[in-house]
């Protein structure tokens, strides 16, 4: 049985250190340096020992100790042992009175998952986005707060597929009485509004992956002759942000749910059930300590008449737009490949990026 105790004279972990703990003991030292100019808080050092007795702790053990600090039980070993060095690091940080983490960046997060046309082989198909769902997080309660939802008639494809209607779940009736894109945005951003939501409040629109900004809803501006809107160029893939906080591979939204020991709830492909279950991620990821910060964002060219302009995916964290922003998309695949063989987190970091440009040079 592990002996991290939640009290200042803790039995936390004994002189040894395990490679683990020794590489989060520097990345500790170098933030406790930038943050206190260069002076380390003696608190870090103790954070450090605890994480390398968390790390030592089996499944059970950790399940026991969250169930004793009341605190979820529920997830994989990787969730739950980030879930107990978060409780310790903001426990002894405040006691310290440092500046504990788990302070979110933005008031609220709206979680956006477009459902679009499509057939079964997609090559070159033109996506209409038919279903326009958005949840509306509170990043300070935690909670769901309100949620926008309407369908869209799609005008290069106006019958949707077989394929379409069983996937999503959408029938022709609904499209054909639906409004076109342009006027449903106008009332989503509306709604947006009506919650001073880049006003009063700051906010970020959370997506799992990066298709519904970079490809669907880039697509349907462009068809739609319309700009694209200024709060869909930066976001957070919930992924992305997912595997690096866990510290997991990274996995689609079934695969997170069922990690946090979660179910999908209603239907899979209906887009307002994929939203609210985005949503049930991201509240778990902020309960659990995590900021959430927009590690996305996209290029794009402004619209010209008759011009459909495709912008650029970046990763915000790698942050070199400009050498993106002068390649063909072949070059970036290739380069994108090349630097593969040159890193081994390569594929972690970087997959979404590379199955987009992919998809983009089909
Ligand atoms: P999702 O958010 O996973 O429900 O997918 C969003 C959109 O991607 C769908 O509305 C489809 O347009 C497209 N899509 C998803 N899965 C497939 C698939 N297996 N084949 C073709 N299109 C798909
Ligand atoms: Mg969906």
């Amino acid at each position: 049985m592990s002996t991290v105790e939640d009290s200042d004279g803790a039995n936390t972990a004994s002189g040894e250190k395990d490679a683990e703990s020794s590489k989060m003991h520097k990345v500790h030292k170098m933030r406790a340096k930038r943050d206190h100019g260069g002076d380390i808080d003696p608190v870090y050092k103790k954070l450090s020992a605890i994480n390398g007795e968390i790390n030592r702790m089996s499944s059970k053990e950790l399940r026991d100790k969250l169930a004793e600090l009341k605190l979820d039980v529920r997830g994989s070993k990787d969730i739950l042992q980030k879930r107990l060095k978060m409780h310790y690091k903001q426990r002894k940080l405040m006691k310290a009175k440092v500046k504990p983490p788990g302070n979110s960046t933005y008031d609220y997060l709206i979680i956006i998952d477009f459902e679009a046309t499509c057939q079964e082989n997609n090559l070159n198909y033109n996506h209409e986005i038919i279903e326009f769902p958005a949840v509306l997080v509170d990043c300070h309660t935690r909670e769901t707060v309100d949620e926008f939802h309407e369908f869209c008639k799609p005008i290069i494809n106006p019958r949707l597929t077989e394929f379409c209607c069983g996937l999503t779940g959408i029938t022709q009736d609904v499209v054909d009485k639906a409004d076109e894109f342009p006027a449903v945005l106008e009332r989503m951003e509306s709604w947006m509004s009506s919650h001073y939501l880049g006003v009063d409040h700051t906010f970020a629109v959370v997506t799992d992956g990066p298709w519904d900004m970079s490809r669907f809803l880039q697509m349907q501006c462009n068809s739609s002759k319309i700009h694209f809107p200024h709060w869909g160029k930066k976001w957070i893939n919930i992924r992305k942000a997912y595997s690096s906080y866990y510290s997991c591979k990274r996995m689609n939204l079934e695969e997170m749910l069922i990690n946090l020991g979660l179910k999908f709830q209603g239907t899979q492909h209906c887009g307002l059930h994929d939203s609210r279950n985005i949503a049930r991620i991201a509240i778990q990821l902020l309960n659990d300590g995590c900021d959430l910060v927009k590690n996305e964002f996209l290029h794009v060219a402004p619209p010209s008449p008759g011009t459909k302009s495709l912008g650029c995916l970046s990763n915000i964290s790698s942050g070199d737009t400009s050498d993106h922003q002068n390649r063909t998309k072949e070059e970036i695949v290739k380069k994108l490949e090349d630097m593969k063989l040159e890193s081994k987190n390569f594929v972690e970091e970087n997959q979404d990026l590379l199955e987009y440009h992919r998809l983009q040079s089909t």
